[in-house]
């Protein structure tokens, strides 16, 4: 008889399409860092076949998986349980699988809150949020219930704006507002923390939010979702007027530990993580 076990803990993500996401390059880095024989499947699935890829997991006895587009909201109807965030924000990216159950959990807003925790305590602090998107929805609700003084949502569609301002004020203990974002957005003073949660500046090292950068103000912190580049343009200027940039690999890093946790209850090595995928986008610390 051997002793040998060559059965490997099964996670893994279901999107469409699938073969730009570097997560299974962070996740199987980080396993193999701390010998854990568990591996993390990349797997493109269309709309139509989703139902089927949930099953399957559940049938092969993963312990969960991640949901990127265009499943984060479809993928509820095919689970058991919501976490509160979830539940909240109507999106779920991380399920758990647990004696069969399924339960939808959305790290895209606890990745970027344990990524700001490193810098400031959001508690009591006032909030200038640029873009009403997926992410932007989910970053502002988890704000909410960290215990955020006050959010203001600015969009150039002002109603997503409005949406998520209600979402959070509805929710939470926070008081959010929502505002049309026409022109260059002027930060209003005795804002604590600024971020751009829109998708200007991704793959594009110029690009950035059309910003009155000098409504920004010394010690600010200003922060950024995008992964790639991660030292957009809009971190770089906010850097040179004193500002302390937050960049969005430690967001990606940070979903990466917590949905791992989620699954298996350990936590991964972060540096690991976030070295992979610098490598992968060829970025250094000081890019
Ligand atoms: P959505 O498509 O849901 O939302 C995009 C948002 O960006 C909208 O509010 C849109 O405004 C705004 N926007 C787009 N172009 C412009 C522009 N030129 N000027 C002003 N606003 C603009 O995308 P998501 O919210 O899902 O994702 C946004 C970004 O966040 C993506 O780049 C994604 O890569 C990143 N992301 C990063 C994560 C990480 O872990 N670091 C995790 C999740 C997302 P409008 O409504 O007016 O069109």
């Amino acid at each position: 008889m051997s002793n040998q076990n060559f059965r490997s803990i099964l996670t893994g993500s279901f999107s469409t399409p699938c073969a730009d996401n570097p997560t299974v390059a962070m996740i199987e880095a980080a396993y193999h860092h701390a010998g854990i024989d568990a591996r993390y499947i990349n797997c493109d699935v269309s709309a139509a076949h989703l139902a089927a890829a949930v099953k399957g997991a559940v049938a092969m006895e993963w312990v969960g998986f991640n949901c990127s587009l265009p499943h984060k909201v479809a993928v509820i109807d095919h689970l058991d349980e919501l976490a509160q965030a979830a539940r909240i924000i109507g999106a779920v990216n991380c399920v758990t699988i647990r004696d069969g159950r399924l339960i939808g959990n959305n790290t895209d807003g606890k990745g970027f809150l344990a990524s700001l925790r490193d810098v400031t305590d959001p508690a009591g602090k006032k909030v200038f949020l640029l873009g009403a998107g997926g992410a932007a929805r989910a970053i502002a609700v988890e704000l909410g219930l960290a215990g955020t003084a006050h959010i203001t949502v600015a969009n150039r569609d002002p109603e997503k704006a409005e949406t998520i301002a209600a979402l959070v004020r509805d929710n939470t203990g926070s008081a959010a507002t929502g505002c049309p974002w026409v022109g260059k957005a002027r930060i209003p003073e005795g804002t604590d923390i600024v971020i751009n949660a829109t998708s200007v500046g991704l793959g594009d090292g110029q690009a950035m939010p059309e910003v009155d950068l000098d409504t920004l103000a010394h010690g600010q912190i200003v922060a950024d979702v995008i992964p790639n580049p991660p030292r957009t343009r809009f971190l770089r200027e906010a850097r040179a007027r004193g500002c302390t940039p937050l960049d969005g690999l430690g967001m990606l890093v940070n979903q990466g530990v917590i949905g791992v946790e989620l699954w298996l209850g350990k936590t991964l090595d972060a540096g690991v993580m976030q070295q992979t995928l610098r490598d992968i986008f060829g970025a250094s610390d000081t890019d």
